[in-house]
């Protein structure tokens, strides 16, 4: 008997993919975490059945999530990731040698343990002695901090269940208090492409720029996430994306990647006309 995993991406659209085998399935306090084995796309992680990551594709959200804003900002130490659970973003975050301190902030003990255990592409560096793991919810964390990070990356679930409050006014305002004045946020930004979807988007991007003086939208191709075309959130209180990207020190620091380069980094910025007027009309 086939086995199929599909995730309903809109009333009239699901997107399936044949699946080898459940490896894992287990409910936590806040979701229910599922892994399964593809000959397609690999091993992928889901939450509630909402697609988290493949071993084929997380190279591609993991690298613009990090590099781009790794090679805005001047010499970066401390980094808040808000999410993250499956350790992508800090298994991309450790290549530099200039950050000192990496706070991890998931809520859901489960998923890094479950991460640790069957996804060792991602997870490979949660031990990294530099990483500390806060078991806590991101809004709350960030309400006591200030002045304190370089960079906050929000790696999080979609407006819903227990990642709601990440896409909140007051949580960006809190992510404003807590950042260095180099510092920037970057966030998934979720998809402009099916409405209910850019409704969600909008929402988010308007309390993003009501939160800081520079916001710009980055976005890249990602093929198991809803309609494949993702967005990233890029907010600073100083720091442009475009004019201050350091492609020059971004070359000199010889990091294979997949996906990101110093190419991408500007041309992910040019975003087609639907979404600019998805993004003027907030
Ligand atoms: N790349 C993924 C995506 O966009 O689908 C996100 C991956 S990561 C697994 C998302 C993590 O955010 C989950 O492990 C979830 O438990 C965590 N999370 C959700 N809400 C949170 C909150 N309020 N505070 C901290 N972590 C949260």
């Amino acid at each position: 008997m086939e086995l199929w995993f599909t995730e309903q991406h809109t009333d009239n659209v699901t997107f399936s993919i044949k699946v080898d085998r459940q490896v894992y399935s287990g409910q936590s306090e806040f979701q229910r975490i599922d892994l399964f084995d593809s000959l397609e796309f690999g091993r992928f992680l889901t939450l509630d059945g909402y697609m988290m990551l493949t071993e084929k594709d997380e190279f591609i959200y993991h690298e613009m999530i990090v590099h781009v804003p790794m090679n805005v900002l001047p010499d970066v130490k401390n980094v808040l990731v808000i999410g993250g659970g499956d350790g992508g973003a800090v298994r991309e975050l450790v290549r530099y040698p200039s950050i000192e301190k990496i706070d991890l902030v998931e809520i859901d003990a489960k998923v890094i343990e479950v991460c640790k255990k069957y996804l060792p592409q991602t997870a490979c560096k949660l031990d990294d002695p530099r990483v500390s793991i806060h078991y806590a919810d991101g809004l709350k964390f960030v309400r006591s901090k200030k002045n304190e990070y370089d960079l906050i990356i929000v790696d999080s679930t979609d407006p819903f269940g227990p990642g709601e409050g990440l896409f909140t006014k007051e949580f960006y305002g809190n992510c404003f208090k807590a950042l260095t004045e180099k510092g920037a946020m970057v966030n998934q930004h979720e998809s402009p492409f099916y409405p209910k979807d850019a409704v969600a988007m909008q929402r988010a991007h308007k309390r993003i720029i009501d939160s800081f003086p520079i916001s710009r939208v980055y976005q890249a191709h990602i093929p198991t996430y809803p309609s494949g075309h993702w967005l990233f959130g890029f907010a600073s209180k100083n720091y442009h994306p475009i004019e201050n990207f350091d492609a020059v020190a971004w070359k000199k620091r010889e990091l294979k990647t997949n996906y990101y380069n110093d190419k991408i980094h500007v041309g992910a910025f040019a975003l087609p006309n639907y979404v600019k007027e998805l993004l003027e009309e907030v």
